[in-house]
């Protein structure tokens, strides 16, 4: 029997055993695990912070195999290739003919004066782990004021987090915009509105300098403009590095993750590859995680000799960043923060002291980006007609506010859903894979989701998932009475609920 060594017991990781689990597998698997406990779902420890989800609700599926063991709150220390063994954090030496790298990353830190790396003052945090939500949870609640420094997509979760948590909560930001890879001017101006009015504010054009300390806690900040910040709380919400020590001190190429081939997803020695956020494909890293369980997927077809398709070269758009935690913020494609190809056309609605900013960009009849803030059922619709590749109106303005019937008005609708549209993009389920799983008998949002996977991720297709299968209930055959004229009874059905759902 091969011997398996992995490193690194994450999301990746977890999904990578699961899948060669299922696939009948011929190995003796030895997993690695620096975190003391069983693999979660890291997507959703800004839910956790939030209250909007609870221990349970991150627990990811387990397997029995006697095939697979795993060492719990052990790390990989050292990985010697010529002999092929690693060395772990417990002075073990464990042999292997291929060994898989699935170490993630970890938060980005600034060095800040006044914060001694070896002892950090009481008070300043990263999210990046379970224990991490843990600690900043308890801190939370006794602490009257917290920073989050980074206006990101993470640093505003986090910031809407401790809002729940703390009474006056402020986001320091290096730029004049938040969300400066996504948004623009004028759609930062109208998400301002609305973290205001959740208590939340913004001091931007401005980074930390130094941190000031009473009895080793943090009790403030100075800026680089000068100004001093009352603080008890910091939270550091800086970005990712991709967690390659142990490949780097190996002599394996990082850049920043280990180097792998997109096929193969070997790094330059062909028996150790690298999966999830410790990686660098060719087309670079997304640090979401549907990449790693693509990959996931992938590696464990390779190691078992299952077929395996062709890396899509041209994926569908998966570029949709939503932000979580009560704001209501998407955007795709070519977004409101990147500049206008000449062919393009950038249609935009700002309503800023009500919180709005629309925009659409329209290269020929297609949209090739759209942001949204503050706009409701205009960001689902403006979704659903991006990644769908759908003709736009004639007027585009008309998306702005209601979507036109060519476009965006029956987008979300389930009926018009080619079965090939991509429902969840962690996962990679389309809507024909949801009405595959019905076709075989699963009959409820928990058992289609068990057999695809779908909202298993970050959770953001719920609603649609949710909505399709109440469609095909809706429209279930074996749901009718009469035996004639069943397809237009199944119709009229689905006709009704399409007008339920378009009310709703
Ligand atoms: C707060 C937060 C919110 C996020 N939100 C989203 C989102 O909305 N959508 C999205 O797609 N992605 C999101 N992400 C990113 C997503 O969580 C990652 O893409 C995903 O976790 C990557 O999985 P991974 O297995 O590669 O790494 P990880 O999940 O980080 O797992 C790596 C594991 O390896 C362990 N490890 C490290 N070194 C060693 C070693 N030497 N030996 C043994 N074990 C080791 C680590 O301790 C860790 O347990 C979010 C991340 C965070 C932190």
């Amino acid at each position: 029997m091969a011997r398996l060594v992995v490193a690194g017991h994450g999301m990746v990781a977890a999904r990578f055993l699961q899948e060669l689990s299922a696939l009948g597998h011929d190995h003796d698997v030895e997993v690695f695990a620096a975190e003391d406990c069983e693999p979660y779902n890291r997507v959703l420890l800004t839910d956790l912070l939030m209250g909007t989800a609870g221990g349970r609700d991150l627990r990811l599926p387990g397997i029995e195999d006697p095939r697979i063991r795993v060492q719990r709150g052990t790390s990989v220390a050292s990985l010697d290739r010529h002999n092929r063994r690693v060395r772990t954090s417990d002075g073990t030496t464990v042999g292997y003919d291929h060994l898989v790298l699935a170490t993630g990353a970890r938060a980005r830190t600034v060095d800040l004066e006044g914060i001694d790396s070896h002892q950090p003052p009481t008070g300043v945090h990263v999210l990046r782990s379970i224990d991490d939500a843990a600690a900043i949870i308890a801190a939370a609640s006794q602490a009257r004021s917290a920073v989050v420094l980074g206006g990101g997509v993470l640093g505003l979760e986090v910031a809407c987090g401790l809002a729940r948590r703390t009474a006056s909560v402020t986001v320091v930001h290096p730029t004049g915009v938040l969300m400066d890879r996504q948004l623009n001017a004028g759609a930062c101006e109208a998400l301002q509105t609305t973290l205001a009015a959740m208590g939340i504010s913004c001091l931007l054009h401005t980074t930390a300098e130094k941190v000031l300390t009473r009895n080793g806690n943090l009790s403030g900040l100075v800026l680089s403009d000068g100004r001093r910040l009352d603080a008890e709380l910091l939270v550091m919400s800086c970005g990712t590095v991709p967690e390659t020590g142990v490949a780097q001190a190996a002599g394996l190429t990082c850049a920043p993750g280990v180097l792998i081939d997109a096929d193969t997803l070997a790094t330059e020695d062909p028996l150790i590859y690298a999966i999830g956020d410790c990686a660098s494909p060719p087309e670079g890293s997304s640090g979401l995680v549907a990449q790693g369980w693509e990959q996931a997927r992938r590696l464990a077809r390779l190691l078992t000799g299952s077929p395996v398709a062709a890396p899509s070269r041209t994926p569908a758009p998966t570029d949709v960043v939503r932000v979580k935690g009560g704001l209501d913020v998407v955007s795709m494609g070519v977004n409101a923060a990147a500049s206008t190809h000449s062919s393009q056309r950038r249609i935009q609605l700002l309503d800023a002291s009500a919180g709005r900013f629309v925009e659409v960009v329209v290269d020929g009849d297609r949209i090739v980006g759209a942001t949204a803030v503050g706009a409701g059922s205009t960001a689902a619709d403006l979704t659903a007609a991006y990644t769908r590749a759908i003709a736009v109106p004639k007027d585009p303005a008309q998306m702005l506010i209601r979507p036109s019937d060519s476009a965006a008005g029956r987008t979300g609708s389930p009926t018009t859903m080619p079965e090939s549209l991509t429902v969840c993009s962690c996962n990679g389920v389309s809507k024909g894979d949801l009405m595959r799983a019905w076709e075989a008998g699963d009959r409820s949002v928990a058992e289609v989701s068990a057999r695809t996977r779908a909202t298993t991720g970050c959770g953001g297709c719920s609603d649609v998932v949710a909505g399709i299968v109440e469609w095909l209930a809706a429209g279930d055959p074996d749901q009718t009475t009469s035996s004639g004229a069943l397809e237009d009874d199944t119709q009229r059905k689905r006709d009704a609920h399409e007008m339920e759902m378009s009310r709703g």
